[in-house]
């Protein structure tokens, strides 16, 4: 007879989620059994975040080089070592994902299990190696994988997704990219700083899901300089004896070729194989269970869903939360709490940064517009281009959301997702301390707009006087 495996809290997958979702409910007194096949680190530390960031950190050097001249400085040819800049994105990701690893050696005995789980019933999993496990609540936290449909998935060694680009042993001459979604911005625009002839293809004619015309208009621009941009067209890719010839029609069309064609078309949740509707799950129009936010449980059931395979906010601070909350209500089932989301806040690191934040529509929202092509203190450092728009509810300019795209961009995407989680109004946000000269006191002018919208009394303006400060 196979051997019955008990355990209060059961969680599937050790990614961000997975991890987070083991810990609260075992702070909160579960015992837990955490499962995975390979237990190699997160998805964020082996081909997520970090591989991306070490890519676009080398590509920033360069773009920072290739800007020297503006400040009568010559630095002569540059020359990127394709295999050096490959090697350090691999060995420092390496470190990352052994950390990771690391932490998950911590754990206490007898709560890794290795193995794939599926479903046997609503408290019962099955796992490849033949154990049942027994659990009085269970947390899928399975991730997701890169979508690759069949056209692509024919061109064998010559197509990529987020899991193979950070093996490449060298930079690829040419490269197709097919997606402008937060990682076909990334890499392609990281490829193209890199000196890679790369060029972007999308069937949508909005890059990044940007909310505000005006943004996208600064982002279209700006990628319009490099990588090439084809918005708006379908592709058929065809593996030749050197590539892939890539032909596209739509708004445009042509054909060309490429070594390699990267897919970034999506991330669906991997719910493959783990038998879902033995757990006895209400689904939505999409396949996927339905679940409540602010609990992460699924129904009136026992089982709680936590990180990308959730879909409803495919970024790692979101999988900590929604792990922190799977793991909690888990161990507190059936009564689960719910806890107040987040604003949603997501960043893509392009050159310069974008990002977006909270909500754009509110009964007669009012907005303000920064255009930093001619902000002091970005002109100062040769990066004046971008916008920022917010958005604010009337009657009292309460901030309620906010896209940019901008210098320093992640990090006043922070000052402003912390006002706008905190409710601060464009007034109280304009009172506070700016510095000068800074890239954040372009967003003053913004702000004035927004309160001279809003039927409240302006405070009294500290400008500086300086020139071009806001
Ligand atoms: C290229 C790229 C760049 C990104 N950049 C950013 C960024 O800059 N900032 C940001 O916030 N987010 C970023 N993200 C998103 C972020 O990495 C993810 O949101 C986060 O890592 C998801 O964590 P997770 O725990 O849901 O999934 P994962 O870390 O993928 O964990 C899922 C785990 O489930 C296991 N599993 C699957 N099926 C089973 C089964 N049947 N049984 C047992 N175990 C199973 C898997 O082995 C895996 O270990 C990026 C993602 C990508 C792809």
């Amino acid at each position: 007879m196979t051997e019955t495996l008990s355990c209060d809290v059961a969680v599937i997958g050790a990614g961000t989620a997975g991890l987070a979702a083991e810990r609260s409910a075992r702070a909160n007194g579960a015992s837990t059994l955490l499962i995975d096949p390979e237990f190699i680190g997160t998805l964020c530390a082996n081909t997520g975040c970090m591989p991306s960031k070490l890519l676009i950190a080398a590509a920033k050097e360069v773009h920072r080089l290739g800007r020297a001249d503006l400040f009568g400085i010559e630095v002569g040819e540059v020359r990127v070592d394709g295999p050096a800049v490959m090697e350090r994105v691999r060995s420092e990701r390496d470190r990352f994902a052994r950390l990771t690893r690391e932490s998950i050696e911590d754990l206490p005995d007898g709560i890794r299990i290795e193995g794939r789980a599926r479903f046997d019933g609503p408290k019962r999993l099955k796992l490849d190696e033949g154990r049942t496990i027994k659990a009085k609540a269970i947390v899928i936290a399975t991730g997701a994988s890169p979508s690759l449909p069949s056209a692509f998935a024919a061109l064998g060694d010559r197509v990529l997704t987020h899991e193979s680009v950070f093996e490449l042993k060298d930079l690829p001459n040419r490269l197709a990219v097919v997606g402008s979604g937060a990682i076909g911005l990334e890499l392609a625009q990281a490829f193209a700083h890199l000196g890679v002839e790369v060029t972007l293809f999308d069937k949508g004619e909005r890059m990044g899901k940007v909310r505000c015309p005006k943004v996208h208009q600064a982002l279209r621009e700006i990628f319009d300089r490099d990588p090439t941009v084809r918005l708006g067209v379908d592709v058929e890719p065809k593996r030749t004896d050197t590539g892939v010839r890539v032909r596209w029609s739509g708004k445009d069309s042509g054909e060309a070729e490429f070594d390699l064609l990267l897919v970034a078309l999506g991330r669906p949740p991997r719910l493959d194989g783990l038998d879902i509707e033995k757990a006895g799950l209400e689904c939505d129009e999409h396949g996927g269970p339905c679940h409540d936010r602010e609990t992460m449980r699924c129904g009136d059931s026992a089982v709680f869903f936590a990180g990308d395979v959730a879909t409803d906010l495919p970024l790692l601070h979101e999988a900590s939360h929604d792990g922190a909350i799977a793991g909690h209500n888990s161990a507190a089932h059936p009564a689960p709490v719910k806890t107040e989301r987040n604003v949603s806040f997501s960043v893509t690191f392009t050159e310069p940064t974008l990002a977006s934040i909270g909500s754009a529509e509110d009964d007669g929202a009012v907005t303000g517009t920064v255009d930093y092509g001619d902000q002091g203190r970005a002109r100062v450092e040769g990066r004046n281009e971008g916008t920022l728009t917010l958005y604010a509810a009337a009657p009292d300019g309460r901030l309620i959301g906010a896209d940019l795209i901008a210098p320093a961009g992640e990090h006043i995407a922070h000052i402003l997702a912390w006002a706008i989680q905190t409710g601060t109004t464009a007034s109280e946000l304009l009172e506070m301390p700016f510095y000068h000269p800074t890239i954040e006191e372009g967003l003053k002018s913004a702000l004035r707009t927004i309160c001279a919208a809003t039927p409240i009394p302006l405070p009294q303006d500290q400008d500086t006087g300086s020139p071009a400060g806001a």
